[in-house]
């Protein structure tokens, strides 16, 4: 529950729906045909390669061109079955539409992909699912997390033949697709329509709230199944560490964003009026953009270092700017003190030391707010293998796996943001489930798995 101390019911009905309303509009079928006009068809496609789950680019757009969008759609889901999602969350200004060769043309404009493939998968039919099941092998696989990452992962076996049991510590499947991303990138209840047709495929059960670590230990799971799968994402926040930060009024950004997409009447969730954000990435923007437009009138983003050094893109930055967000940058939170509405917080100013490090300069100024999010990381927390007596390794912080996605255990999997790729984005997610799915197949149907299983 958001502890924010200030006034809900803000704005009209309108301006809370029009606020939280698709921020990318769909192309419409002319439009797509326009734009589907653009692609060059190119023989090296740089796109492809700059797309991490490698979809056939200019093959899917040349079926939009000629009015084939069921074969686009088979043609994206093939490499991404969770193309849907991707086609509105990921930053494609920095993935495929950077590599267009249209993006350095005279034009200066890359050929629209993410929204090319977004038409393609919401103007096919999808049902009946158009992927069908191999025969049975009759071996199964624990699939832990229902994020981008394990769902990716759960079609790919089931697709096999496998026999796929999820287990969600939630009550909801998603992961961050259902809790994490804004509202407005994925509207109208798309993640769970989604995962209603990524399970359509058939092999797939659920077991929701049960807990790796608490419910259910590795060594069980490992006994009881086949093969395992982690996509359990990141659990831990990082803290501040400063004095006052267990203030009511300072909260983590991921759970407020979490609240505000669980929400079912944005107009009764309180909102402070000033609004301090810490971070530079993602989330620190995310929650900053929301909470403009939750009715929030003053919103700054505080981050240690420059804007060229934060980890949300430019793109972001801007689309930040737009909302009205001012971004504070060399500003180092060092101290919270409460207020009688809400906190203080004082900063120090900070600069680049002959090292390229950090330092603290002598200049200080304080801000105050009704609310402060904190969005300065996540970790990945341990505590899920406590009580298991073989854990995979994870002395690099987070679960350490080879190029298929193969942890220290020889039958268990990871993928997504829990393990150490340096990748941490959705489709990064996908293709990481994907691989991961592969590699277990081929582990599961090897000659030597099948003799020891039968002897
Ligand atoms: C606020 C925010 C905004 C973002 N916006 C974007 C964006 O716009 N575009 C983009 O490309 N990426 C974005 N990302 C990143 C993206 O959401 C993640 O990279 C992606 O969701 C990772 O998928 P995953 O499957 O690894 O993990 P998650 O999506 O985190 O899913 C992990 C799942 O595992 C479950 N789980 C965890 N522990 C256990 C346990 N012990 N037992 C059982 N189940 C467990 C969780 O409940 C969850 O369902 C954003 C991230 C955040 C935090
Ligand atoms: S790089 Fe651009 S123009 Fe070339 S195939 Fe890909 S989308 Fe088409």
């Amino acid at each position: 529950m958001s502890n924010a101390p200030v006034a809900s019911n803000r704005l009209t009905p309108e301006q809370y729906q029009q606020n939280f309303a698709d921020i990318k509009p769909a192309l419409s079928h002319y439009q797509a045909k326009v734009e589907a006009a653009r692609c060059l068809y190119c023989e090296s496609a740089p796109c492809i390669s700059a797309c991490p789950t490698e979809i056939n680019i200019p093959s899917f757009i040349s079926r939009i061109a000629t009015d084939n969008i069921q074969g686009a759609a088979e043609t994206i889901l093939e490499s991404n079955i969770l193309g849907g999602s991707c086609a509105r969350v990921c930053p494609t200004e920095v993935l495929c539409e950077q590599a267009c060769v249209r993006h350095h043309s005279e034009e200066c404009k890359a050929v629209a992909i993410g929204s090319l493939q977004r038409f393609a998968i919401d103007n096919s039919t999808l049902h009946p699912h158009p992927f069908s099941r191999e025969a049975t092998s009759g071996k199964s696989v624990a699939v832990v997390g229902s994020g981008p990452a394990g769902l990716a992962c759960a079609h790919r076996l089931a697709r096999h033949g496998h026999n796929v049991t999820i287990i969600e510590s939630h009550s909801k499947p998603g992961g961050l697709n259902e809790y994490g991303i804004a509202a407005y990138k994925l509207v109208n209840d798309f993640a769970q329509r989604e995962i209603d047709f990524i399970t359509e495929i058939g092999g797939i059960d659920w077991s929701y709230e049960t807990s790796l670590g608490q419910t259910v230990t590795l060594d069980q799971l490992r006994s009881e199944f086949d093969a395992v799968f982690l996509g359990i994402g990141l659990q831990g926040h990082r803290r501040l560490n400063i004095s006052g930060e267990d203030s009511k009024h300072i909260q983590y950004a991921v759970d407020e964003i979490a609240h505000i997409r669980q929400s079912k009447q944005l107009s009764e969730l309180k909102v402070g009026n000033r609004i301090i954000v810490i971070g530079g990435g993602n989330t620190a923007i995310d929650i900053a953009c929301q909470m403009r437009r939750l009715g929030a009138t003053d919103v700054t983003i505080a981050y240690r270092r420059s804007t060229k050094q934060m980890s949300a893109t430019p793109h972001e930055q801007a689309f930040a700017r737009q909302n009205g967000v001012r971004i504070l940058e060399w500003s180092q939170p060092v101290a919270a003190e409460a207020t009688p509405e809400g906190v203080c917080i004082q900063f120090q100013k900070t600069a680049t030391d002959e090292q390229g490090g950090l330092k603290a300069t002598s200049e200080s100024f304080s801000l105050k707010a009704d609310m402060v999010y904190v969005a300065i990381g996540q970790y990945f927390l341990t505590d899920c293998f406590a009580n298991s007596q073989h854990p995979p390794d994870t002395s690099h912080g987070r679960i350490t796996v080879t190029p298929d996605n193969h942890t220290s255990l020889p039958d268990v999997w990871a993928g997504g943001d829990c393990v150490n790729k340096g990748e941490d984005l959705t489709v990064h997610a996908v293709q990481h489930g994907k691989i991961a799915a592969e590699s277990i197949h081929r582990f599961l149907t090897a000659p030597e798995q099948n003799n020891s299983q039968t002897d």
